[in-house]
């Protein structure tokens, strides 16, 4: 049952003048109507989802808003991250004209990070830029695509390239839309919140590894673990919105993870967080390698992501995956590269990754190699 409840959580993203709340908790989206109202008393709003996500929750939102007297139209695009691109793009953009929407009205973008980057970019443009709200459907998008303002579409020449930076005014994330969600794509989302206890909380990774079932079946640790990797994005993003420094840190495992990514075509083969985990469990090898960090510790994290059903070795993708040179192609592509050198996120530990800069591609091509020896 999704009865409506109060947020059983808040988490606020400090930004001066723009500002917001992350509300979390189960049965949220009854109440996107009155919160909105709150917001912008007399609005009128225009919904884009996807439509696998409209299937199960468009009908709910819509009367989450109907109850609360706010008028709404819809943009329904096709689901998955072909989205993401120049075409949707202009079809959102127009659409939303289309409803007259107007500079107090409202987008809400109602889906996974497709969505959420998509609307989000529409609504940073259109009428030079309208708010928006997040009601983020997976688990990716709650603890991840919908806070801190990045927005964007694919271009030709790679993912995540045409963008701007441009904050929601309201996170509000429903636990109980993961219900629907597949398990596979929940797994997926899991990496993000590993995530943020590898890069700075040791005690928060030590309690995923106590509670990780609890997060997948949906007791209270699931809404406790989005609220916890709500606060670790928010401070981040409070220190550095714009990524000059340390924002860098939420790509842990995304060099090795994008270069994966790209080598399996951005499809079903490989899931943005199935790559992120291998990506992961590369950076702390690489890190051992190095000299930085632990063995234990790579086991260590290894072995959770593992437990949980991630993929944490390369020969786990299915198909073909080019070679060294074929990565490291794909590595030096990526836009971390500045004049020759990689930056990489590195890690001393759980709990205590930190921005690799100059790092030598001639390094990074040996460890490759041996990896994919030992496959
Ligand atoms: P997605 O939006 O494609 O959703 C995955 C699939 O799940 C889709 O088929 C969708 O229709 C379906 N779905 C979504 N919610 C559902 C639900 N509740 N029940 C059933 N099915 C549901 O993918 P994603 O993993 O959420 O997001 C990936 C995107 O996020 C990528 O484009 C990535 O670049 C972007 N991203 C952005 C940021 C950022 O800061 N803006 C951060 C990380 C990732």
């Amino acid at each position: 049952m999704n009865e409506a409840s109060p947020a059983l959580m808040q988490v606020r993203v400090d930004l001066a003048g723009r500002g917001y709340d992350i509300a979390i908790g189960r049965g949220l989206l009854a109440e996107l109507g009155n919160r909105l109202q709150e917001l912008r008393p007399g609005t009128s709003a225009v919904i884009v989802t996807d439509e696998r996500v409209a299937q199960h929750h468009l009908s709910a939102a819509l009367s989450a808003l109907e109850s609360a007297g706010i008028r709404s139209s819809r943009v329904i695009v096709p689901a998955g991250e072909a989205s993401k691109s120049f075409p949707q793009f202009q079809e959102v953009c127009d659409r939303l004209l289309e409803t007259r929407i107007g500079r107090s009205d409202l987008v809400i973008a109602l889906g996974g990070g497709v969505v959420g980057d998509l609307a989000g970019f529409a609504a940073a443009t259109v009428r030079r830029g309208l708010d928006y709200v997040q009601v983020p459907t997976t688990l990716l998008a709650q603890v991840d695509s919908s806070v801190g303002g990045k927005t964007g579409i694919n271009a030709r020449h790679g993912k995540n390239m045409i963008g701007a930076f441009h904050q929601p005014i309201l996170v509000l994330a429903d636990t109980a839309l993961l219900d629907t969600l597949p398990p596979r794509e929940f797994r997926a989302g899991y990496t993000e919140v590993a995530k943020y206890g590898l890069i700075a909380d040791e005690r928060f990774f030590a309690w995923l590894e106590a509670n990780w079932p609890e997060v997948f079946s949906g007791g209270p640790a699931r809404e406790q673990a989005i609220a916890a990797s709500c606060r670790a994005k928010a401070a981040i993003v409070a220190r550095d919105e714009l990524e000059t420094g340390d924002r860098a840190l939420l790509n842990l495992g995304h060099t090795f993870g994008h270069a994966l990514e790209a080598a399996a075509g951005f499809s079903d083969r490989l899931l943005h967080g199935e790559a992120i985990a291998i990506g992961m469990v590369l950076a702390f090898a690489f890190s051992v390698r190095l000299g930085l960090a632990k063995p234990a510790d790579a086991d260590r994290m290894r072995r959770h992501l593992a437990a949980v059903g991630l993929p944490t070795q390369i020969s786990q993708i299915p198909g073909e995956i080019p070679g060294v040179e074929g990565l490291m192609d794909l590595i030096e592509q990526d836009k971390k590269v500045n004049r020759g050198q990689l930056t990489f996120i590195l890690t001393r530990g759980i709990g205590a990754s930190f921005v690799g800069t100059n790092i030598d591609p001639a390094e990074v091509q040996a460890f490759l190699a041996e990896k994919l020896a030992e496959q």
